[in-house]
């Protein structure tokens, strides 16, 4: 099945705010087997959406329209959508409805505008919106199947989760046959093409699951992807690759499916029961970022300091001045100390610290742009690695949170 995404929104053109939410719907479409061929980007003008929502008609079978849903001048989605087709706009009086209560529990009275959004093009439905007041549209045309979600993410999010990937996963399954089950397996310390060059032979064979690499800061994913109807059939053909690809690479294998690094690490220290403080120069507070983006991780994080500056780390880590002068705050007995001082101060079992050169200034012969020491303390004593990544500001950050994470997983589980 064809899909293709339209943007709505000329904040979006202007740049003033990144396209998030196709990137979403994007991965998720991808997930249930649906193949995305184009993704379009339009500003709030009635014309061109029509004119994007033409092309689209002609070449794919569902088209998922995001942003320009609300009650103002320039929400033109729903427009848009009943011109393409030739369906005039209906009320739906149990939308109205709701709408109207949502305002009588604020002590308000909805405005025209606000009943607008309870409208759909002739044979549509509207999706409920269980965050906010916008519904969606579905709408199927001919051979086409258009839908149109709200622009701010949360709403897009849940009505996509609730409603769309249900009824798209149903409408894949009646038309080819079967959906798509997937299974990704993460790995770490290795790069994609060695990753490549091992599975070469598994690969070239492959064709049911088919097997895919992909590449993000210090991790590689393969992606086994499956069609069919009946889940163990799938889940058994998925394991059996599985273990296949488990018998070369297994050791560098860390995590499945959702289970990212900083998920990993949080399970690792739960399973120890153990809480873990983090120090960071360079990276700014990215890694306790990560951390802290995983729901429950006040069951194991106890706090993070970011030491930007040599009288901070001193300060509030008791990072001796002899030890940067001699050694430097770039260095393995900088960051030795750091992971110790924050062990200390925090009292966590474990403490990660981190201290580099991000560049672009800053190199030296010694240690060049890129320059990372990485050091996990705990009960044991305290470990230090050193690793050379030139590279951009952010890549440099995500990479160095990334490996970090590693290093102290790597320490907790005791491999
Ligand atoms: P509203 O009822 O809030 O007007 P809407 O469906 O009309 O919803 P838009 O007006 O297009 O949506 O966008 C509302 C807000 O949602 C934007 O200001 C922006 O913050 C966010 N948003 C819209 N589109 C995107 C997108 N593609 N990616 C990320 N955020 C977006
Ligand atoms: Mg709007």
């Amino acid at each position: 099945m064809r899909a293709e995404l339209v943007s709505v929104g000329t904040e979006l053109l202007l740049g003033e705010i990144t396209d998030t939410n196709a990137t979403y719907i994007s991965q998720q479409l991808a997930d249930i087997g649906v193949d995305v061929y184009f993704r379009h980007t339009v500003g709030d003008n009635l014309g061109r959406i029509v004119q994007v929502l033409q092309g689209a008609m002609r070449r794919c079978d569902v088209i998922i329209i995001c942003g320009g849903l609300g009650p103002t001048q320039d929400d033109l989605t729903r427009e848009a959508v009943a011109e393409v087709t030739g369906r005039p706009l209906q009320r739906v009086p149990a939308a109205e409805q709701r709408v109207r209560e949502f305002f009588a529990q604020r002590r308000r009275v909805p405005s025209e505008s606000n009943l607008k959004q309870c409208m759909v093009p002739k044979g549509g439905r509207l999706l409920d919106n269980n965050c906010g007041t916008a519904p969606g549209l579905l709408v199927e045309h001919n051979d086409t199947v258009l839908i149109a979600v709200p622009g701010p993410p949360p709403e897009m999010r849940t009505m996509l989760d609730s409603d769309v990937l249900p009824y798209l996963r149903d409408h894949v399954a009646a038309a080819e046959g079967g959906v798509l089950f997937t299974r990704t397996l993460r790995l770490s310390d290795i790069g994609e093409s060695t990753v490549a060059d091992e599975l070469a032979d598994i690969i070239s064979q492959q064709t049911d699951p088919t097997i895919a690499l992909y590449a993000s800061p210090a991790e590689v994913r393969i992606r086994l992807a499956t069609k069919a109807t009946d889940e163990a059939a799938a889940y058994q053909r998925l394991s059996k690759v599985e273990e296949q690809i488990r018998a070369r690479l297994g050791s560098h294998i860390y995590g499945v499916d959702d289970e990212t690094m900083p998920v990993a690490v949080g399970n690792a220290l739960r399973e120890a029961g153990k809480t873990l403080a983090i120090a960071e120069s360079c990276t700014g507070g990215l890694i306790a970022s990560r951390i802290t983006d995983i729901p429950g991780a006040s069951d194991y994080f106890l706090a993070g300091y970011v030491v930007y500056s040599n009288a901070a780390k001193t300060r509030l880590l008791g990072v001796s001045e002899e030890v940067i002068a001699q050694y430097g705050a770039v260095s393995e007995e900088c960051a030795k100390a750091m992971a110790e001082g924050a062990r200390r101060d925090s009292g966590a079992d474990y403490a990660l610290a981190t201290t580099g050169i991000a560049g672009p200034t800053g190199g030296t012969p010694e240690k060049p742009v890129g320059t990372i020491f990485i050091a996990v303390a705990d009960d044991k004593g305290t470990i230090c690695e050193h690793f050379c990544w030139p590279g951009e500001r952010e890549q440099f950050k995500a990479r160095v949170a990334q490996m970090a994470l590693n290093v102290l997983r790597k320490r907790i589980v005791g491999e």
